[in-house]
């Protein structure tokens, strides 16, 4: 049984748009300046179950979600997530069906990892949890390399990858060309149509990798 941290409802700094975000426990890696020591206990938390599968479709299932993201802890040494992530897969694959892959709409899930994507790769149990992945953001957090201005990643060593991509093409292909922000272009895409759900302020605390702050939004229905 796999134990998770915490549910973020609403997220927007670990990947692109409004995600849900799943933290799980437990992670070996031990990093210097590590960002929530607490996960690093594998008993910490709650055991997860169906009914936060569930909760997690019907959250991401909503427009404006853009999808689910895993971090840790170490999700990739969680592997029993791999089960929890299959409807999960299954709902997103069935909702993109015959979308442009360019389209706004379209629903993934991202992973943060401690190991490399060659690490991960040469696993077979972490390869199967890295398949049902669209995009990976690996490496450990390295304090001399941390860099306020990458985009969803803590520090430079950290790369994010495109791994639909990199599958097919044996080898690393990165997600983005220009992997360097600045903070204030941290906005959530809220995608388009009707917002009814999500009408009001709202704080989203924001939290990546040694840096915490609130962002105040407010959304509203067009
Ligand atoms: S991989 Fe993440 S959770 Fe694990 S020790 Fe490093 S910073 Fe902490």
């Amino acid at each position: 049984m796999i134990n998770y941290a915490q549910l973020r409802k609403m997220d927007i700094a670990n990947g692109e748009g409004i995600r849900v975000s799943l933290f799980v426990s437990g992670c070996t890696h031990n990093c210097k300046g590590c960002f929530n020591q607490d996960y690093q206990s594998f008993s910490y938390g709650q055991p997860m179950s169906f009914d936060i599968v569930s909760e997690i479709i019907d959250l991401i299932s909503k427009k404006q979600y853009k999808g689910l993201t895993l971090l840790g802890g170490e999700p990739f040494q969680n592997l029993e997530l791999v089960q929890f992530l299959k409807p999960i897969r299954e709902f997103i694959d069935n909702h993109n069906k015959g979308m442009d892959p360019n389209s706004s709409q379209i629903k993934n899930i991202w992973a943060y990892s401690g190991y490399t994507y060659e690490q991960i790769y040469a696993h077979s149990g972490r390869r199967e949890l890295l398949e049902m992945s669209d995009v990976l953001v690996d490496g450990l957090f390295i304090e001399q390399k941390k860099d306020l201005r990458l985009k969803f990643r803590g520090s430079s060593n950290q790369r994010v990858i495109d791994v639909k991509e990199s599958l097919e093409a044996s080898k690393v292909v990165r997600y983005y060309k220009d992997e360097l922000v600045d903070r204030k272009e941290f906005e959530p895409d809220y995608g388009s149509g009707r917002r009814a759900d999500f009408k009001g302020e709202y704080d989203f605390n924001i939290e990546q990798q040694g840096v915490q702050y609130v962002k105040k939004v407010k959304l509203v229905q067009l």
